[in-house]
């Protein structure tokens, strides 16, 4: 539907022309930064006319001051309802910046409202300035002298000048809707945006996604750092009677997401400048005690840390651009299958890898390695990131705790003694040899309350009595009972045992053995029949 010039003229002389709010909101938080203002004409019949119909022709007949100071003074009543630090955003046609009479005629239209000019945002589109740049440039630098920021429109679109970032004083850049509507669906969408999201970043930009319309959107733009979005998954252009609602609801935080505090329009975007990620991942890799290398596709290395290179004995720019079999040639037939695993995508953690020594006096080292494919936000793999830890001296001392434990179990083992040990509970943890020998019964029946399948029937109630009262009083136990052996039948035997207690005065185990007493005990019994 058309309008044509008079009604534009007639809308303006009738005080139709209005200004819609739409939402836009931090990403992160999901709460609201501001509105943008988007002009619309009332009309009798039709209902609201979309800016499309009436913008170029009012710009074509030097109609557009009239409409934006319009837009502005209606859009600026609604202050009261619009609490700090909530911005709004103007859109201003190219041509206009090529008034001096501009940054007046904002402070005029605010001036009433009081509404702080630090909280006015101006939108250019770029095509509009590419015209005059000079002046453009000094009407842009009067408007930030007042306090306002100035973004630049539809990035990526129509006039798309890298020269106009440097040229004029923008402080945020949008980036176009029609990126954002085919970015998670199209690669080459997505890359630009985040290339965009990148530019606007170095250059210490806000960006703000325009027409996000999905919450996948909304959580890829967060993804690739953008800090502002807006569209219809936020909000459509509201009337102003709707604001108090917007205002009061709830943030849209994103799934997964946490929110962040103390939001303001200004600075958000340093937490995520790629510069300073970079100064701190090349801080950690420099310092990291792990040896850290990143390989690309082609297992190149795009970068190594200084403690990696050490390790394979080269100094770190000897690596960059070359391959993992140019630079470790004996090692890479044995790691090699774990990059391409890595290349395929799946991830391989604390490999363990023995690097052979290039001293001949020095036994080989040995290392845990991960490797992690390294996916871009398409979930592409572009490379292979490696960490490797030395283990050698912590392999070592295991290996030698392992051995002296076996050695200790050896000569445990060899004791004839029967030898126990028991926790606090009166369970039995472990049993030497010379038990197995005994009974028959091997460590793992014995665990526990195992070893009682051993004793006389008529003895286990009176030994677990006294075992009992040995755990509950920590006094040494000395106890008799009968054992069923494999090959005497069965047989008397005396188990002792003390506990040894921790550094808080509570037992830890009870240790202790078992002696075969049955020679003893039949000559006792002798002995009481013959007095008997
Ligand atoms: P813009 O500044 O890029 O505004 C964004 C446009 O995208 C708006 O269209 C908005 O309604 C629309 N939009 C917002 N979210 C979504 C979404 O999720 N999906 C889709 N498909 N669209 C969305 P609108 O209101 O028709 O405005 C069109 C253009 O007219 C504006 O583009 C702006 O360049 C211009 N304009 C609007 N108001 C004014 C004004 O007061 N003065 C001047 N000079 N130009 C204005
Ligand atoms: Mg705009
Ligand atoms: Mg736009």
């Amino acid at each position: 539907m058309l309008v044509d010039l008079i009604d534009v003229r007639q809308a303006l002389e009738h005080d139709e022309i209005v200004p819609c709010f739409q939402p836009i909101v931090e990403l992160r938080s999901g709460r609201l930064a501001g509105f943008e203002i988007l002009a619309r004409a009332q009309h009798p019949d039709l209902g609201l006319i979309l800016p499309e119909n009436f913008i170029s022709l009012a710009e074509d007949n030097g109609l557009i001051g009239s409409l934006t100071r319009q837009v502005m003074r209606k859009a600026f009543m609604s202050a009261p309802v619009l609490p700090e630090p909530l911005v709004l955003a103007f859109n201003l046609s190219p041509v206009q910046l090529h008034y001096h009479s501009l940054p007046l005629q904002i402070c005029e239209a605010a001036k009433d409202s009081g509404f702080p000019l630090q909280r006015v945002v101006v939108e250019i589109t770029e095509s509009a300035l590419v015209n005059n740049l000079k002046r453009a440039r000094q009407v842009a630098i009067e408007l930030r002298a007042m306090g306002c920021r100035m973004a630049l429109d539809d990035f990526g679109t129509g006039y798309s000048s890298l020269w106009h970032l440097q040229a004029l004083p923008f402080d945020v850049l949008k980036v176009d809707q029609s990126f954002i509507s085919s970015m998670t669906s199209k690669r080459e969408s997505r890359k630009i945006v985040a290339a965009i999201v990148g530019l606007g970043q170095s250059l210490d930009l806000i960006t703000i996604a325009e027409g996000v319309e999905t919450e996948e959107q909304a959580e890829t733009l967060l993804r690739l750092g953008c800090t502002l979005g807006q569209g219809w998954f936020y909000g459509r252009p509201a009337t102003a009677d709707q604001i108090p609602e917007i205002v009061a609801a709830a943030p849209r935080v994103l799934t997964g997401r946490m929110s962040t505090h103390g939001f303001g329009w200004v600075g958000s975007g340093l937490e995520a400048l790629p510069t300073q990620r970079l100064a701190q991942l090349q801080a950690l890799y420099d310092g990291a005690p792990v040896g850290l290398c990143f390989l690309d596709r082609n297992l190149r290395y795009v970068s190594i840390n200084r403690r990696l290179a050490a390790m394979n004995g080269a100094p770190v720019a000897a690596y960059l651009g070359k391959t993992v079999e140019e630079m470790i040639p004996g090692m890479f037939p044995a790691i090699e299958p774990y990059l391409r695993r890595a290349l395929q995508g799946e991830g391989m953690e604390e490999v363990q890898f023995s690097r052979p020594s290039n001293d001949p006096v020095k036994p080989d080292a040995t290392n845990l390695v991960s490797y992690q494919p390294a996916l871009d936000e398409a979930g592409e793999v572009i490379g292979v990131s490696v960490a490797v830890v030395d283990i050698t001296e912590r392999y070592r001392a295991e290996q030698a705790l392992r051995e002296s434990e076996d050695c200790l179990r050896y000569m445990v083992n060899l004791n004839p003694n029967i030898q126990w040990a028991m926790d606090s509970q009166g369970n039995f943890v472990d049993v030497n040899y010379g038990w197995e020998l005994l009974t028959g019964l091997n460590r793992e029946r014995t665990r526990n309350l195992g070893w009682l399948e051993a004793v006389h029937p008529e003895d286990v109630e009176p030994t677990m009595k006294a075992l009992q009262e040995g755990l509950h009083s920590g006094k040494p136990i000395d106890l008799e009972y009968r054992v069923k052996s494999v090959d005497r039948g069965w047989r008397w035997v005396r188990s002792r045992g003390s506990p040894r207690v921790g550094p808080m005065g509570q037992i830890v185990h009870w240790y202790g053995s078992v002696e075969d007493v049955h020679e003893r005990r039949q000559l006792e019994e002798a002995q009481r029949k013959d007095v008997a």
